[in-house]
């Protein structure tokens, strides 16, 4: 017997968003599409993030006015918010070398036709075990807490 899946809000928002972006995206070339967007949005918002907080840094090290909407965060905080923010930038990068590579590849009509059928029928399952694996990164929780120890 199957174990019941997560119903936590992180992981039924993961179910609603994974259904929605096969129902959205049935055809191959939708998904290298949609999936080469959403990288690219992620690392130009990344980008202009790391930027902007760059120049507030430098902007506070030459005693330039920091705008009022800003003063708020403190050094630290951009500081710590530039090492993540470069990590997943570099990480964005290799993804999108990678991404290339399946962009590379294309299907026939009669295959792209077997993609819309299979999305129809994936997407209205609730319990879609290949959604469930997918979705460990989602959970909010570890795979294995040790209970004993929350309290
Ligand atoms: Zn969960």
């Amino acid at each position: 017997m199957a174990e019941q899946p997560c119903q936590c809000s992180d992981c039924q928002r993961f179910y609603k968003e994974h259904d929605r972006l096969i129902r959205e995206f049935p055809s191959f070339k939708q998904q290298q599409e949609l999936n080469w967007a959403s990288i690219q949005s992620f690392r130009t918002l990344c980008s202009k993030v790391t930027d902007e907080l760059r120049r507030q840094l430098s902007d506070r090290e030459t005693n330039e006015a920091v705008s009022q909407k800003d003063k708020h965060i403190s050094d630290t905080e951009i500081n710590e918010a530039l090492d993540e923010l470069e990590s997943v930038n570099a990480h964005l990068y290799s993804i999108e070398a990678l991404m290339e590579r399946i962009f590379d590849s294309k299907v026939s009509n009669n295959i792209e036709s077997k993609f819309k059928q299979i999305a129809d029928e994936l997407a209205p399952d609730p319990l879609s075990m290949d959604r469930l694996i997918l979705n460990r990164l989602f959970h909010q929780t570890p795979d294995f807490p040790d209970k004993k120890n929350i309290n």
